[in-house]
């Protein structure tokens, strides 16, 4: 099958070469991202391949579906940014990784944590300075500490052990509890009761319309006082101002993003040369108390074999059986 491979950078040839080495699939790579502008150039192909920051709305889909793809296979567990009804109505397929690794998301966000709790970005830099002090770096134990989980999904419930392990009360939320979650010795709890007690929330649920600005200024108010928040979910889970606003007056102690809202023109590119006119996104890095980093919880060896791999089954199943064949949960329409 020839398939036009969006976004590309040099690891995903790396890892999607590997992967079709047997199956020989016709992978054009693409740097460019995915929008209306460059959605001609997979003109003749039979599939497309994007990720997160592609853009799949409408008019991508209606020029994708006019050239002739009849295939849409995200390198990604989200599929928030397709407009499935669009494609739904052009008889698009369109094909996700359900499950790549939740250990690399999941590590990543204790990662967050931990170097947040501890400032090891902030002693990094005063040691290479050979500045010893340690006034401003005091941490807290998260040994007995209450973590909240919103989404206990493939992630959430990764964290929510990892977080066991650490000897941390681990409360939850979410609308379809998990009966191994409960037997992991994990409490679900309502939405505000887990934002009243957690000293750490850590966001794991999808972005709907449901959960757009689950974070906003009436639930950041309803968290303790200097609580630690962790999203490696997606960007638009948080209200980015109210955030700003919560870190100014010190309601919010912590900030760790690994997603932002605007991360679209951002993220996976090298604009160390180039001026931000993106305001929020630079107030964010005034804060001593901000980590960010930009969208790399997925981005370990094994998830991108697993990626690859899932990816390149996709495409084989579908055109040796139709689109079918793939697993139900990898069949997003
Ligand atoms: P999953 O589908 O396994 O789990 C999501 C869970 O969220 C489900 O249990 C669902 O019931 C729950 N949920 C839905 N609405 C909710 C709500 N309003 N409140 C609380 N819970 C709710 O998904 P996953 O694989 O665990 O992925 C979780 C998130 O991580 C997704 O948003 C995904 O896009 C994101 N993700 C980020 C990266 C990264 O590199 N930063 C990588 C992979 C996935």
């Amino acid at each position: 099958m020839r398939v036009s491979v969006f976004s590309t950078k040099p690891y995903d040839r790396e890892f999607l070469s590997a992967a079709n080495s047997m199956d020989g699939h016709e992978l054009e790579f693409l740097e460019p991202r995915l929008t209306p502008q460059t959605a001609k150039l997979a003109s003749g192909a039979a599939a497309v391949c994007a990720f997160v920051n592609d853009d799949l709305g409408t008019e991508v889909l209606e020029r994708l579906a006019a050239d002739g793809v009849r295939l849409i296979a995200l390198r990604s567990a989200g599929f928030n940014h397709v407009d499935l009804a669009t494609a739904r109505r052009l008889g698009l397929t369109v094909v996700r990784v359900p499950e790549y690794s939740p250990y690399a998301v999941a590590e990543h966000t204790v990662a967050l944590m931990l170097a947040l709790n501890r400032k090891v970005y902030r002693a990094y830099n005063r040691v290479r300075e050979h500045n010893f002090a340690l006034t401003g770096l005091l941490g807290f134990d998260l040994h007995g500490r209450t973590v909240g989980v919103v989404g206990t999904g493939k992630i959430g419930f990764c964290v929510a052990r990892i977080l066991s392990g650490f000897g941390c009360r681990v409360i939850a939320s979410d609308p379809y509890p998990d009966d191994a979650v409960t037997a992991a010795g994990i409490e679900y709890v309502p939405l505000q009761r887990l934002l009243s007690e957690s000293d750490v929330i850590t966001l794991h649920c999808p972005l709907t319309p449901d959960t757009e600005h689950l974070i906003n200024p009436d639930r950041i108010a309803q968290m303790r006082r200097g609580v630690m928040l962790i999203n490696t979910s997606r960007g638009a889970l948080v209200d980015t101002r109210a955030v700003i606003d919560g870190l100014k007056n010190g309601q919010i102690g912590y900030l760790g993003l690994d997603v932002y809202e605007e991360e679209t023109d951002l993220f996976f590119e090298d604009l160390s040369d180039r001026v931000l006119d993106d305001d929020d996104f630079s107030r964010l890095n005034t804060f001593p108390n901000v980590l960010i980093t930009g969208h790399q919880a997925f981005f370990t060896e094994e998830a991108m074999r697993n990626i690859a791999a899932t990816t390149i089954d996709s495409l084989t199943t579908i055109e040796r059986e139709g689109p079918n064949a793939v697993p139900q949960s990898a069949r997003v329409c």
